[in-house]
């Protein structure tokens, strides 16, 4: 069962640890990474301070990976940035330690099959080994391997302004104007931001992280202006679980922000479902609504953090098994689809949910959440140490669950958050698949088919 060879596909922090678990089990890892480095996706964000302390942040099969180079494992309680990820942990797990020579950097995956058999062939499809595509400087490469955990995050893949879901009328033509993510407004994007009038649209952590950083660049520079834009009615929705926040920096992000709006430090626009972007004057005229009901801002640029969305397009010739909204594997998106009830923190989870109907292909990691957000890193380590031990054979690993995760503090039903209630619902749910909370899997073991918490 040894002798297997896992494609990996992206050299991010869950693709590093994937990796670190099939050497661990004594089989062969080849992670194919886009960028020309690893961590290429947090080298974009890496002036963003994480929620989540060291303690969080590391894998285990990677730091028993570190041990012997003289490693020392950073601090467990103290929280790092984006960039201090990528110096102490991810860069010397890259470059000091046998995954050096596994990973292919520069190297994109351009498509994905089975060998000798298209998407619509069965009758022995289980047996052929995957084949990789992938562009290099060289040319086109094509690897072969028996399994493949695609693990290329969704950074690259932002969504855009408009609230259709497809880019805003002029969003394409303004480019040049518009940042999407989490750009370093106060640091390497600080010329282009400093004493202007910014707007930011989105409600979740990257666009409350950008909204702080432009309040602290208006004390820095006169004339610059935090302008918020957001689709939904309730700006308290992006405000968080607070003090019931597990993650105690995520919680206290949530009430800093909370405290500058309550201040009139940033401009709030409420039911701003962006429509059309066009020029005013050299300015961005940012337009919502159709026609008679149309409100517009004018801002000097727009930051679109309006979350993320995978990048199937290389998986077309793969039966994948995605939920048709949320993007995520069937199994997974009832737990994290913002629109059903949701404790914010989806219960550990592995191989079993991760599964499609194309035996030994796995999505993991950001990726694996589709659309839906609060992806940790820690739920990444968690999928991939069962996902390795499911191609490894060992199915009584791939089922055990070795993680607890910190709660949001934060409960939504129907897509409405009922605010900041400790223990959500009994917190996580334990072992049943399809339950999103530990109230919910008990009324599903009683019988009852619909959440036990309404
Ligand atoms: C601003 C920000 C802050 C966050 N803060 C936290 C936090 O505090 N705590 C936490 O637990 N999580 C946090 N997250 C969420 C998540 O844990 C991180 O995004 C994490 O980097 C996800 O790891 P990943 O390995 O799944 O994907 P990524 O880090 O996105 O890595 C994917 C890799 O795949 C490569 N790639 C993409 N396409 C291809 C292709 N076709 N071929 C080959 N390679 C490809 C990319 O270049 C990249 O290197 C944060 C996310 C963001 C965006």
């Amino acid at each position: 069962m040894n002798d297997k060879t896992v494609a990996i596909i992206g050299a991010g922090p869950v693709g590093l640890a994937a990796a670190a678990h099939v050497l661990e089990r004594g089989m062969s890892p080849i992670v194919l990474e886009a960028g020309p480095q690893a961590a290429h996706a947090v080298r974009q964000w890496q002036h963003v301070q994480l929620f989540s302390p060291w303690e969080y942040n590391v894998d285990k099969a990677a730091a028993r990976l570190l041990a012997p180079t003289g490693w020392n494992s950073p601090d467990p309680q103290s929280y790092p940035t984006g960039g201090e990820l990528i110096d102490q942990y991810l860069d010397p797990l890259a470059t000091r330690t046998p995954l050096r020579e596994v990973i292919r950097t520069s190297s994109r995956v351009t498509a994905i099959s089975r060998a000798g058999f298209d998407k619509a062939k069965t009758k022995g499809r289980e047996q052929a080994p995957f084949e990789i595509r992938y562009q290099n400087g060289k040319g086109p490469e094509v690897l072969r391997a028996d399994a493949v955990i695609d693990v290329s995050g969704t950074w690259f893949s932002p969504n855009p302004a408009g609230s259709n879901g497809l880019p805003a009328i002029g969003e394409r033509e303004h480019a040049d104007r518009i940042a999407y993510g989490m750009p370093d407004v106060c640091g390497t994007h600080h010329a282009r931001h400093a004493g202007k009038a910014v707007a930011v649209l989105g409600a979740g952590h990257s666009a409350v992280g950008t909204l702080i950083d432009l309040v602290q660049l208006a004390e820095e520079v006169p004339g610059t202006q935090a302008i918020w834009l957001l689709r939904g009615a309730d700006p308290a929705k992006a405000f968080g679980g607070g003090s019931n926040d597990k993650l105690a920096a995520r919680g206290e992000l949530g009430s800093h922000f909370a405290a500058l709006v309550a201040a009139g430090k940033i401009r709030v626009e409420t039911g701003f479902g962006v429509t059309h972007i066009s020029d005013s004057g050299g300015r961005l005229k940012i337009l919502a609504g159709a026609c008679c009901g149309a409100r517009s801002v004018v801002a000097d640029e727009l930051v679109v953090s309006t979350g993320f969305r995978p990048d199937l397009s290389f998986l077309s010739e793969l039966r994948l098994r995605l939920d048709p909204a949320i993007e995520a594997p069937a199994a997974l998106a009832p737990l994290i689809d913002p629109n059903e009830h949701s404790c914010g923190t989806v219960r550990p989870h592995g191989a079993r949910e991760l599964a499609h109907d194309e035996p030994g292909f796995y999505l993991a990691g950001m990726k694996s959440y589709g659309r839906a957000p609060t992806f940790l890193m820690m739920t990444g380590y968690e999928q991939v140490r069962s996902v390795v031990a499911d191609i490894a054979g060992d199915k009584k690993a791939a089922a055990r669950v070795e993680l607890v995760l910190p709660e949001t503090g934060v409960c939504t039903r129907g897509g409405v958050e009922s605010g900041a209630a400790a223990g959500c619902c009994g917190g996580p749910a334990k072992d049943e698949a399809s339950a999103c909370c530990a109230a919910d899997e008990t009324a599903k073991k009683a019988g009852s088919a619909g959440c036990g918490c309404s």
